[in-house]
């Protein structure tokens, strides 16, 4: 969330620089007003956009808002504002020959940049979120280094640029991650929800004791741990480590399997494990780990969900569809720790709960961390 707001608030504030250039008689000649445009148009996709992203993660819009002539809108919206662009310098250069653009439609121009954000982002839900924050950072930095060349300040420019540059590699490889092209993502209706099929999900939800589990693991001779948002939000990973050393004491050999959308930010959770000093040895980028599941004995997957749903592999329906998951599914032991029967960010249903191999340890991720540190610890005690 807050990402997207500083995202927002740099948008704004490219935006801002654009408006005072156009509402004075600075920008003057076809290639600077053309530039402070440009500037003014992506730095206002980028704010209204990264405040309906912030809006989304905050989960005040719950629901992605779709309706039939949705990609025509978005498209007449952007066009709109490229032509009005396209208008405004050739009537203030080459009919009129002033150097400060009518204030009207300079109002008009923003309004219709601003609506253009608001659209293009609301329909975007499924698991495509990652994807439009590294396209909106990319942008703001874009917006940032176009005034900067209008103001001619080189901190601006450079600033801009590398911003701009990092988002756009951020992008490419959250896009990866993602399984999609950049084009596919903003071209098409991505992240459309597919509700899960009547019957789609065979089997029921196993509950087990959390001190059962921690003590299952203790005897196991390797675990994955598979990270998630909701281990963010239980600020759980000091505890995580402290039950992954107990089990190291004990022998078993135990891994971090990191996928790279997993919370709400890319590498949140590289940066959660680093937090908690876990050795950057243990942790497995998803191409690095996802052939090891099917030979670990079990798998603890914490507050994680749509980066282990296999449905992303199996089900053609599925918003998430085509993206990479962590292979949890094929090891032989599966633990899932969650509060309840809350769903992912994607909002689906999660088959791999239901499988055969897998159990549910309810909690919250620290809570339940505590009790199996404490079942593991009374082992040793008894002994
Ligand atoms: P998910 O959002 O899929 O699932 C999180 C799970 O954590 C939920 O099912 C929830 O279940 C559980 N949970 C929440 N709070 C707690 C808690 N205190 N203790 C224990 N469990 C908890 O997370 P993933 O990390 O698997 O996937 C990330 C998703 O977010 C992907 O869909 C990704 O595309 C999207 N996303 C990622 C971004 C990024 O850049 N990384 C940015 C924006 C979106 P319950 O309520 O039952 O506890």
């Amino acid at each position: 969330q807050m990402v997207a707001l500083y995202n927002g608030m740099g948008g704004g504030a490219a935006a801002a620089i654009a408006a005072m250039e156009l509402f004075s008689t600075r920008a003057t000649g076809i290639p600077a007003l053309s530039i402070t445009l440009l500037g003014a148009l992506i730095g206002s996709v980028s704010l209204s956009g990264s405040l309906v992203a912030w809006a989304k993660l905050e989960g005040v819009i719950k629901q992605p808002l779709r309706f039939r002539g949705q990609q025509i809108l978005n498209g007449t919206a952007m066009l709109a504002a490229i032509i009005l662009g396209g208008f405004i310098v050739y009537l203030t250069q080459v009919v009129i020959g002033t150097p400060q653009p009518a204030p009207l439609l300079v109002c008009l121009f923003f309004a219709f940049a601003l609506v253009f954000g608001v659209l293009m982002t609301l329909p975007i839900g499924g698991a495509d979120m990652p994807v439009v924050i590294s396209i909106y950072n990319a942008l703001t930095g874009l917006a940032v280094a176009l005034e900067g060349l209008v103001l001619q300040n080189p901190a601006l420019m450079i600033a801009g640029m590398v911003v701009g540059a990092a988002g756009l590699s951020l992008t490419q490889l959250m896009a990866k991650a993602m399984n999609r092209s950049i084009g596919n993502v903003v071209f098409t209706n991505f992240g459309a929800v597919a509700k899960t099929r009547p019957g789609a999900i065979k089997g029921e939800l196993k509950p087990v004791d959390a001190g059962d589990a921690g003590i299952f693991m203790r005897y196991a001779g390797s675990v994955i741990i598979v990270p998630g948002y909701g281990l963010a939000v239980a600020h759980g990973q000091q505890k995580l480590y402290e039950f992954v050393k107990l089990l190291q004491v004990a022998g078993v050999t135990v891994k971090f399997a990191v996928h790279p959308v997993a919370g709400r930010m890319p590498g949140q959770m590289d940066v959660l494990l680093a937090e908690a000093s876990v050795p950057y040895d243990m942790i497995y980028q998803l191409e690095d780990i996802n052939e090891e599941f099917s030979h670990t004995d079990a798998v603890m997957v914490i507050g994680a969900n749509d980066v282990v749903n296999p449905a992303a592999r199996n089900d053609k329906l599925s918003p998430i569809f085509g993206m990479p998951i962590l292979n949890a599914d094929q090891a032989k032991k599966i633990y899932i720790v969650k509060r309840g029967e809350g769903r992912g960010y994607a909002g689906i249903e999660n088959p791999l709960f239901y499988g055969d191999n897998c159990q549910m340890v309810y909690g919250d991720a620290q809570t339940v961390l505590v009790k199996m540190i404490e079942a593991i610890r009374g082992l040793a005690s008894t002994a």
